[in-house]
């Protein structure tokens, strides 16, 4: 039970197959393989031994997938560091999980404590890179599914950034399931442009595709021109992105022909919108497979299967994992159709929030784990996501949900893109605000979009400030960051300056 063993599997099985190609690196099996082992013995003979921590500062690159396996290899626990955070972001990372050391590269470095211990590996990686002699031999690290993985620390737009530590056997399972879900195969051939530092790139791309003895094509972000020349030129077989890339694809002159040679296309990390999803249909006649999950949960518990697809939802549980909607006061399960708090309980539930017990006994209630997401599940067992627990607003003691009027706002011919969310209020609890980035062939007024609104919601839900914007500031995995707009802290007291 290694996540590291599937290299040593694909280099039995496939030798010559190439597991990871980036920039100029093109490695198979049989070389993933001998670089992860050289790269283990090295840092062994530095002195890092199972069960340390090691943290990865480093860019979506070859050199990150040795870096990664090598560390498992050992038994060591894995902390990817998003590499975009500022100094003293990273700086807490690194003394909230005392990690020791941390593997970079050059132009990474400046953003590492002076007093860390680094370890500078070769931004590139060519094969001479990792020419360390092996002392003493590879070391194979014998673990149980309990042995921790990875440390991930989550983004935190819902609050100061948590480790959630993963074990072997929450990733493995998660990826059997992906990989069985998906039919994914030694011929894939897998687009990583998500970030390696986050777990839907790490573990639904990377580790699926590896176990899955398939080969990802790993991009240092996503760029739309790169993006259709890698999914031409690399004959791309699986697809992975966040609902605001499959806009931004329709939003521009790509056509059906350029998608032609993928089979499967994936979107997680946000909400999907049903308009999102009827266009690609039309546009390109086939489904954008959804799937729901949390970094707590090594990412997913829910697939909205293409061949059972129902738009609007989020999907039914993976394999070996039960979801259920319950009252999130009480923790009882509610009735079909009601609104609750999504709870998840199954081999992929973290092992819990690293050196937090309190907030992991909070989090986690007789091994089901309390997602912080409100939704519903129909009759067949769907479910259907209404909104994060965090972004519900009160109004005058009636509950608001930005994703309901979001909908709303999305259907008016004029909104390229919406983001509603609530500036805290004392006496009505919050005003509802919505920022609009309008379509740049129908811009609508303010007054079109209040008169929209108005007939198809109730009063105390229309939005009393419409903003429009260029863009929506979004996070890492597409969610809008809506704190900043509100101007509030993450938690939702009033923080730093509205954006105007
Ligand atoms: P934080 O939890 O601090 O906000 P984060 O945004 O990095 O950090 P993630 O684990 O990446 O946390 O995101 C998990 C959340 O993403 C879920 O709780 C859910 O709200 C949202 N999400 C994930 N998949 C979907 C989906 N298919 N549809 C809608 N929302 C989704």
């Amino acid at each position: 039970m290694n996540i590291a063993e599937h290299v040593e599997r694909g280099r039995r099985l496939f030798p010559d197959r190439v597991a990871v190609q980036a920039g100029d690196a093109r490695w198979t099996y049989a070389d993933l393989d001998a670089y992860t082992g050289r790269l283990a013995a090295h840092l062994r003979s530095t002195g890092v031994a199972s069960g340390d921590r090691v943290a990865l500062l480093l860019p979506n690159t070859a050199v990150f997938v040795v870096a990664y396996l090598a560390v498992l290899k050992l038994g060591a626990t894995v902390v990817p560091v998003n590499t975009r955070l500022q100094a003293v972001e990273i700086g807490h990372i690194l003394d909230d999980s005392r990690c020791a050391p941390v593997l970079t590269t050059p132009d990474l470095r400046p953003k590492l404590p002076r007093t860390a211990a680094v370890r500078v590996l070769p931004a590139r990686g060519a094969p001479a890179d990792f020419d360390f002699t092996p002392d003493g031999g590879v070391p194979t690290a014998q673990l149980d599914r309990d042995t921790p993985s990875t440390l991930l620390y989550t983004s935190g737009t819902t609050g100061q950034p948590k480790g959630a530590l993963l074990s072997h056997g929450n990733v493995v399972s998660n990826m059997n399931a992906k990989v069985r879900h998906t039919g994914m195969g030694p011929d894939d051939r897998l687009m990583l442009f998500l970030p390696l530092y986050h777990c839907y790139g790490l573990n639904a791309v990377l580790n699926a595709g590896l176990n899955a003895c398939a080969s990802v094509v790993v991009l240092p972000s996503f760029d739309r021109g790169r993006c259709l020349r890698t999914i031409r030129d690399e004959r791309i077989t699986m697809f992975f992105a966040v609902p605001s890339v499959y806009r931004l694809l329709l939003d521009s002159a790509v056509s059906p022909d350029e998608l032609a040679g993928i089979r499967y296309f994936m979107s997680a990390g946000a909400p999907l919108p049903v308009t999102t999803q009827s266009a690609w249909a039309e546009r390109f006649g086939t489904v954008i497979n959804e799937a729901y999950g949390l970094t707590e949960t090594s990412p997913f518990a829910c697939y909205n299967h293409q061949f059972r697809h129902r738009i609007g939802s989020i999907g039914a549980p993976i394999e070996n994992v039960e979801v259920r909607v319950v009252d999130p006061a009480t923790g009882h399960p509610l009735p079909v159709g009601e609104i609750g708090e999504i709870v998840v309980r199954g081999p992929n539930v973290m092992l819990g929030y690293w050196n937090a017990p309190q907030a992991t006994a909070a989090a986690i209630v007789d091994g089901w784990f309390r997602t912080g997401d409100l939704g519903r599940v129909d009759e067949d067992g769907y479910f259907y996501l209404v909104d994060r627990r965090t972004d519900l607003l009160i109004v005058d003691g009636q509950n608001v949900y930005p994703a309901e009027l979001e909908r709303v706002l999305r259907a008016h011919p004029g909104v390229a893109d919406v983001v509603v969310y609530g500036r805290p209020h004392e006496v009505v609890g919050h005003i509802v605000c919505a920022g609009v980035v309008p379509a740049r062939d129908a811009p609508p007024t303010r007054a079109d979009l209040r008169a929209h609104c108005a007939t198809r919601l109730a009063p105390y839900k229309v939005p009393k400030i419409f903003t429009l914007l260029d863009e929506i500031p979004r996070g890492e995995t597409g969610k809008p960051l809506r704190n900043l707009l509100a101007g509030t802290t993450a938690d939702g007291r009033p923080g730093p300056r509205p954006v105007p």
